[in-house]
């Protein structure tokens, strides 16, 4: 038996049968997600690469139905989980960035309006078949931040070292009323 997410068929075969399809699959199997992340990371030094970053599983939950009594309006309810490597970019260092998103949308095609759903999200449907794992990957693609940070300000080195600075700061006041007890 093939892997669901990978199969192609109608909006509108999927959401018949209400297929429901549970996500468990490494990031690495998303081509484009890869890519972003794998782009993202090359700003690491080479020993600093996280080395397992493409096995990072991505968990969730894809399920198909109409948003409609009539069952003209295809939709598809996605929501995934992960936690990517990623390099903050206040320290330039390698983290670990938890992901948690979810939509719904109807699944039209292009130039298709459902009267009544306008305040819906719109899968515009760029060809007659449509392929699960399309839908995942958009998902995460757009849950990623654009600019990534550590999450927990006190991992973050970028934010530490700007408290070191702030000691710093104080340093020559210090040292001047040392300098000033001295010449007394
Ligand atoms: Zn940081």
């Amino acid at each position: 038996m093939g892997n669901p997410l990978q199969d192609r068929r109608t909006a509108a075969e999927w959401a018949a049968v209400g297929q429901v399809i549970k996500i468990a699959e490494e990031i690495g199997g998303f081509e484009r997600l890869a890519s972003i992340v794998e782009a993202d990371l090359a700003a690491l030094e080479p020993d600093k690469m996280p080395a397992a970053w493409r096995d990072t599983v991505i968990a969730g939950e894809l399920k198909f139905g109409f948003a409609d009594a009539q069952q003209r309006v295809p939709t598809v309810r996605c929501r995934v989980a992960v936690t990517v490597d990623a390099v903050c970019q206040r320290c330039l260092e390698a983290f670990r960035l938890p992901l948690e998103t979810e939509a719904e949308w109807m699944l039209l095609g292009l130039d298709e309006t459902a009267e009544g759903y306008e305040d819906h999200e719109v899968w515009e449907l760029e060809e007659s078949t449509l392929r699960p794992k399309d839908i995942v990957e958009e998902l995460l693609i757009m849950a990623l931040p654009f600019s990534a940070m550590h999450v927990d300000s006190e991992s973050c080195k970028a934010l530490s070292a700007a408290a070191d600075d702030r000691e710093d700061r104080t340093k020559p006041f210090a040292a001047l009323r040392a300098q000033m007890i001295q010449d007394q």
